[in-house]
This record gives structure tokens, sequence and C-alpha cells, in this order.
């Protein structure tokens, strides 16, 4: 478990690492499995809930939250503001701007460059209003 800036809740919270996630998933799991429809979704997914709240000390009432809360759907930390990039993938941080240090990424380095032909299209629509 660690605290990290979570994108989509736009505050910090505790993300579960690989292990944690494996047990809050089986709980979610179960919680579709043997919930009953007309449980409200703090009932159904009970354990869940308890069982983050344990580990945590955060009282989430929202199961999908904990869904996404977790370490391996982000980035490492941002050098500069220490926020996670948004992604493992991300090139740059989001909260920043500070550009991840390139660690054997390829991507970046076989941007096409433009084709010379490409300026035609552009002066053509130009041309045709
Ligand atoms: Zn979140
Ligand atoms: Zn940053």
């Amino acid at each position: 478990m660690k605290n990290l800036w979570c994108w989509r809740c736009k505050i910090e919270v505790p993300m579960l690492d690989q292990e944690e996630y494996k047990v809050a998933s089986k709980l979610y799991r179960n919680g579709f499995e043997t919930g009953k429809c007309n449980m409200t979704r703090k009932t159904r997914f009970k354990d869940l809930l308890d069982y983050y709240k344990d580990l945590t000390g955060f009282e989430e009432t929202n199961p999908n939250a904990i869904m996404h809360h977790r370490i391996d759907l982000y980035g490492a930390a941002c050098e500069n503001c220490s926020k996670p990039y948004r992604t493992p993938k991300a090139s740059f941080c989001a909260a920043c701007g500070n550009k991840k240090k390139a660690n054997n990424c390829t991507e970046s380095l076989h941007k096409e460059k433009p084709k010379w032909w490409q300026k035609l299209l552009v002066l053509n629509k130009a041309g045709s209003n």
C-alpha cells in the first residue's frame, strides 16, 4: 500500500500493490457472485470495503474506486512533483509537464518527419475556401 495521487479522484489515496490488489479483486468478484440485486453497493461489497479500510485506514464507500486504486495502473512518481505518471508508459508528467527521463523508450525517437507533400495538402485546403 502506498499513498499516491489518483488522477481520477483528484486526491491522494492509498493505492494497493499487486498482492493487495489480488485480494481486493477476489473480494470484488465475490461481491458480484454472492450479492443480491436488492443489496446496496455498500452491503454487497462490504468485505472489500472492510478489507480496504483494514489495510489503509481509509473509509472508502465506492468499491469501483478501490479497483482503480492500484499502483500498477500508474507510472512511477514524477521526479519533479512526485505525482505518479498517469500511466506506466507516459512520457511526460500530466501534472507539471516534466519530461520523463528516457529509459530505452523508442517511441519518441522514431517519430516520423512530415512528408514533403503534406505541405501541399495544407495549401490546397486553405485555397479551397
Ligand atoms: Zn481514484
Ligand atoms: Zn510532475
